[in-house]
């Protein structure tokens, strides 16, 4: 019988771990399933500039894993039993059980809505492709002077406030900040998205955490509020309930604790990578969710399952956070280096350059994506003697 692998999700992490599992596992002794609950690859780093109404490429799912021979499950998962190695899924041909040998969870992240009254009723985000839609829908029928109101200072809420801007100079858009705008980046980078946010004329609400939001206006923690047609919540992410309500061992975030190879502290024959995975980087902080963290997690991933299934020693990935890559629109940028304690340094690149390169970054991720088996080897490595479940298990 050949070792199943499933990879739940087909995101960042997911589709890479995917492919790369293709590439170096023989498919005589492995048979490797992603489980995806929607047909495209959804590159979440433009959802913003979906919402703002730029046309993203499609990128078929089918399509990507085609004569790799990984099998894609187009499903929602809906519970995983790890003590029986099953996966619990619904798809259009309804209810089904997947059985594993070794599980990768990759579902990735959603809008956090941190409980804020009026969050799930009235405002929009852009962390899923139908959120991202929805909002891009209402924005199309939004009149010039309209008014909408990012909550959130994060990358992903300075990103979408100046795509917003850029795109669309009719309206006017805000940004209210729990703390003080760019708070975290050095002084140089802050003073140059300033300059973006006044040359774009985003008004700038600092200091202001919102505690509800209404169908056109939110009202911060003080009493006063701020006029929104439109509200983007943009306060963070959060993982899907999935892996606390299986058993696993979660953080209080609700992401998979991995050990240093991205398995599971508490149950060895499950990987996790990606924003789900709750893992601590070389300097001793748990990684940020970000697509950098899902590219080392999934790498560290799929490395540390080839060797216990072929017997070999696993290999330490470095995992690092270099920085932070910010759009300021689609001509601006800032790059700014952080350091071991993930403090900004004080250099940072700015304007068109961090933008051809952020650009560049954006497009690299995408076509690795698609190319998931890219520079295959012809030899591809057969599994130890006793790959089965237990074997693994076995395994240390
Ligand atoms: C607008 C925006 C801009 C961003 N910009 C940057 C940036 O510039 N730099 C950066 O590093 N990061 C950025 N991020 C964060 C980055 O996108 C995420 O950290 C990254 O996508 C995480 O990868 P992942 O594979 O863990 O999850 P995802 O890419 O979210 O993939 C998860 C996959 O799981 C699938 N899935 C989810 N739930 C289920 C289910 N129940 N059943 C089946 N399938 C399911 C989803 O369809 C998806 O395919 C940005 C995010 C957003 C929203």
């Amino acid at each position: 019988m050949k070792h199943r692998i499933v990879v739940l999700g087909a995101g960042y992490a997911g589709a890479f771990a995917a492919g790369n599992l293709a590439r170096r596992l023989s498919p005589a002794d492995t048979e490797i399933t992603v489980v995806n609950a929607v047909p495209d690859f959804v590159e979440r780093m433009r959802l913003h500039q979906l919402a703002a109404g730029r046309d993203l490429t499609s990128r078929r799912l089918a399509d990507v894993f085609a004569g790799t021979g990984v099998r894609l499950r187009l499903a929602r998962v809906t519970g995983i039993d790890p003590e029986r190695g099953t996966v619990a899924v619904t798809g259009a041909t309804g209810d089904d059980e997947l059985a594993y040998d070794t599980l990768l969870y990759t579902l990735g992240s959603s809008v956090a809505h941190h409980d804020v009254p009026g969050v799930a009723e009235f405002a929009f985000d852009v962390t899923g492709w139908s959120s991202a839609l929805r909002l891009r829908e209402r924005l199309a029928g939004l009149g010039a002077g309209g008014t909408v109101l990012v909550v959130g200072e994060g990358l992903t809420g300075i990103e979408t406030a100046t795509e917003f801007a850029e795109s669309r100079p009719d309206l006017s858009v805000a940004l209210a900040a729990r703390g003080e705008l760019g708070g975290r980046l050095s002084p140089k980078a802050r003073r140059h998205l300033r300059r973006a946010f006044d040359r774009l004329g985003i008004t700038v609400h600092e200091h202001t955490g919102i505690r509800a939001v209404e169908t056109n206006r939110a009202i911060a923690a003080d009493g006063h509020t701020v006029p929104a047609d439109v509200t983007v919540w943009s306060a963070g992410f959060a993982v899907h309930p999935v892996a606390a309500a299986s058993g696993l061992t979660v953080a209080d975030t609700g992401q998979i604790v991995v050990d240093h190879s991205m398995r599971s502290v508490s149950h060895p024959d499950v990987y996790a990578a990606g924003d789900c995975a709750y893992a601590t980087g070389g300097n001793g902080r748990p990684l940020p969710m970000s697509c950098a963290s899902a590219g080392f997690t999934n790498m560290q991933a799929t490395a540390a399952i080839i060797a216990r299934l072929t017997g070999s020693e696993v290999p330490s990935t470095g995992l690092k956070y270099y920085g932070n890559h910010i759009s300021l629109g689609r001509r601006d940028a800032i790059f700014q280096m952080v350091d071991r304690d993930a403090r900004s340094k004080s250099w940072y690149l700015g304007g068109r350059a961090a933008a051809h390169l952020k650009s560049g970054v954006l497009t690299g991720a995408g076509w690795g994506i698609a190319h998931p088996t890219f520079g295959m080897p012809k030899r591809r490595r057969r599994l130890a003697p006793t790959p089965g479940r237990a074997g693994v298990r076995a395994v240390a």
